[in-house]
């Protein structure tokens, strides 16, 4: 299995109206869990090569979405698929409620900042996605004002890609009843209580709103130069091997190439290596002669 397949199976169709009933947030297909962490692993050493290259190469960025509803999995793909590349070239952002200096400026000013540069990638954990979702669901803006952000984050995509960054968007889509068991796991683990709050609770009541929200920003921001993919995420291997896949599938149709050296490598070789070789030779010699 390649990751082609991935990328074109958890890719929402451009054009179409969303439904999230028809997409199965427990999918698995014919994976073994004990299989697909296996493969993840293998696919994460691979993303830490490839992003060595595009590290080193310094032409395009790349900016990696992460949208999903408490609990769904966000910090966990960071940790378990992002964790695999090396810092040096990877940025993570996390978008909380926005500050008062945030607010004093457009919804795009705080995201804007924290786009890659070139060669690295960066890792929205929330984006500028919950300004149509968050916002809408609690009208945290006039509907005036939220409903015309979807154009606004189209040419906002754009631009970023018209310049160099590919864009990669996941909605990690878990059920109901999952993220509720996730809750009751967070709860039982002393390590994770720290995460719940009350609100993750009553946020549940909105539900179907964001849902609808979602469905909105999926079919109305998703170009061919920034994709939505639906990830099925009730099983966290399952979400990990599809994430990973269409990470490296994506950076390897980028057809990467590292640089050239600069300088001429036999002649630096002979300068300066072989000086040095010949002299710890000849220190040797000395030595064993003494
Ligand atoms: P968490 O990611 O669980 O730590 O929670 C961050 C919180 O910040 C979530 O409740 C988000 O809905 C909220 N948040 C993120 N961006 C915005 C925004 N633009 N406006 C309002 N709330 C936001
Ligand atoms: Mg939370």
């Amino acid at each position: 299995m390649t990751g082609k397949h991935f990328i074109e199976d958890f890719r929402v169709p451009p054009g179409q109206r969303v439904r999230l009933t028809n997409f199965d947030p427990a999918f698995k297909g014919k994976h073994s869990k004990t299989h697909a962490l296996r493969k993840t692993q293998e696919l994460c050493v691979t993303m830490g090569e490839l992003q060595q290259n595009f590290f080193a190469e310094r032409k395009r960025s790349l900016l990696v979405c992460l949208q999903a509803l408490d609990a769904g999995g966000k910090d966990g793909v960071v940790k378990h698929v992002i964790g695999s590349m090396n810092p040096d070239g990877c940025d993570v952002a996390n978008f909380k409620e926005p500050t008062p200096e945030e607010l004093a400026h457009d919804f795009l000013w705080r995201v804007e900042a924290k786009t890659p540069k070139r060669g690295e990638i960066a890792i929205f954990n929330r984006s500028h996605y919950e300004d149509v979702l968050v916002v809408r669901v609690h009208n945290l803006v006039p509907k005036e004002v939220w409903s015309k952000r979807y154009d606004q984050i189209n040419d906002f995509e754009r631009r970023l890609a018209a310049n160099g960054t590919h864009i990669l968007k996941f909605f990690l889509h878990i059920s109901k009843e999952a993220q509720l068991k996730r809750f009751e796991q967070r709860l039982d683990d002393p390590a994770k209580r720290w995460k719940i709050s009350e609100s993750d609770y009553t946020e549940r009541e909105y539900w179907d709103d964001y849902v609808q929200a979602y469905e909105d920003a999926l079919a109305n921001c998703n170009t061919e130069d920034a994709p939505w993919f639906v990830i099925p995420a009730d099983h966290k291997w399952f979400r990990d091997l599809a994430i990973s896949e269409i990470i490296v599938a994506a950076l390897q149709s980028m057809n990467i190439q590292v640089p050239k050296p600069t300088v001429n490598i036999e002649d630096i070789r002979r300068k300066y290596h072989s000086a040095a070789k010949e002299g710890k030779q000849g220190r040797r010699k000395r030595r064993a002669r003494s």
